[in-house]
């Protein structure tokens, strides 16, 4: 997942990716951390095109994950799609900085990522995408009833007859507290 600048200069390339989730390492940190699971490795085919002052990678990364609901805790899977579009700039952060209105734009409010050295690592930056692409807050479904408090059932599924907890202590002081 290396790009040699030099020979990208030469002409585009393209990359076919087809690797393990767990050969990120950030998205090993998620598996391990339980937040999702990879059903499939990723995959994808990105161009890499020189254009200038700017290195430009795009495609389509796609791949199956499953996490847990984030109210009733069973597995969700979901088809994730990763429309990548990264823009590398060799040009030095103080050195002919466009000027839009008097104002300076810094690179990275451009979106750019700056380029160090004679080749680019997409692994992070590919990981990256990818992490931005899972779901916060995944749902089995938008109505989800969650989990009952007092003994956990699937509020979808169990019925629930968990009695609700009563703070009987609490009760008392209120019924005892009175307004003057
Ligand atoms: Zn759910
Ligand atoms: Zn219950």
């Amino acid at each position: 997942m290396l790009i040699q600048i030099d020979k990208l200069k030469r002409r585009p390339r393209q990359i076919n990716i087809a690797e393990l989730a767990t050969n990120f390492p950030a998205l090993r940190d998620l598996v391990e951390q339980g937040t999702v699971a990879f059903n499939k490795p990723i995959n994808g085919t990105l161009e890499a095109i020189w254009a200038g002052d700017v290195i430009e990678v795009s495609g389509l990364l796609t791949t199956v994950v499953t996490s847990p609901c984030s109210r009733c805790l069973i597995p969700v899977l979901d088809q994730l799609e990763v429309q990548v579009t990264l823009c590398y700039s060799s040009r030095e952060d103080d050195d002919e900085v466009p000027v839009v209105e008097e104002l300076e734009i810094e690179q990275s409010e451009l979106g750019l990522i700056p380029l160090s050295g004679s080749e680019i690592d997409l692994r992070p930056d590919l990981a990256q995408e990818i992490v931005m692409a899972l779901s916060q807050q995944p749902l089995c479904q938008e109505s989800c009833q969650g989990l009952c408090p007092v003994r956990g059932c699937n509020l979808n599924q169990d019925r629930c007859d968990c009695e609700p907890p009563v703070f009987h202590a609490g009760l008392a002081a209120l019924k005892s507290f009175k307004v003057k």
